[in-house]
């Protein structure tokens, strides 16, 4: 296929290359069509080195930052996994190949319209997805053995954390609207361990526990 040789230069050359150890988050990026979640006109650039944008003033993430927080989740096969920020859906495929159940929140109507097709015709039956504020989660679904925030927020949604089962991990991007550290928290035997795993630049978490809308 036309974007095969694309797509594997991407993990070589941009995940792997960069950090990134996890042969099976490897593995799903190297299979993970990423051109089928951008606009036609941008799927020669789906491979490049940036994000780009989806429309209502949203963004696929780049994908080292994919990587690098798909890896943070530690996830193993098993895992029923929140994801907060659908967006274009890249993420939430990239987790359906990594774990048993993907439930994803995105605030915005049109776009997760449109991205419930893409996941649909890429035959990801095991994703929910939920239109409304992910800052609150998802408590009907919870608890949850990995968490992942793909919008930037001032601070640590609160409600997230009550939704994480003992030994689970949240990632999240937290700062100010220009500039994020992407954090780990982790229910630990000995209380919440928190980590910093990158410097990062995320469109805004917006709702309840995020910034005002
Ligand atoms: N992982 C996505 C990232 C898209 S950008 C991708 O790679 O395509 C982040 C997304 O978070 C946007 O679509 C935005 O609308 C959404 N978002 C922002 N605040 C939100 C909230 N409170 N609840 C759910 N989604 C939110």
């Amino acid at each position: 296929m036309m974007f095969d040789h694309a797509r594997r230069r991407m993990v070589e050359d941009q995940i792997a290359a960069r950090g990134v150890r996890d042969a099976r988050v490897l593995r799903a990026m190297a299979s993970v069509p990423r051109h089928e979640f951008v606009e036609e006109a941008l799927q020669h650039r789906a491979y490049s080195d940036c994000s780009l944008p989806i429309g209502y003033g949203q963004t696929i993430s780049h994908p080292l930052t994919v990587g690098l927080m798909t890896e943070a989740l530690e996830l193993t096969g098993g895992e029923r996994v929140l994801e907060i920020g659908t967006g274009s859906g890249y993420q939430t495929a990239v987790l359906a190949a990594l774990c048993a159940n993907v439930f994803t929140v995105e605030r915005l109507a049109p776009l997760a319209m449109r991205t419930r097709k893409i996941l649909d015709q890429q035959g990801l039956y095991n994703v929910a997805l939920q239109i409304g504020d992910g800052t609150i989660g998802w408590k009907a679904e919870a608890p949850f053995d990995a968490i992942v925030v793909t919008a930037g927020g001032p601070e640590l949604p609160r409600p997230l954390l009550s939704q994480l089962r003992h030994g689970g991990r949240l990632v999240v991007p937290v700062g100010d609207g220009e500039s994020q550290s992407l954090v780990r928290l982790r229910i630990g035997a000995s209380g919440i361990e928190e980590e910093v795993i990158a410097d990062c630049r995320f469109v805004k978490l917006l709702g309840r526990f995020g910034f005002a809308q």
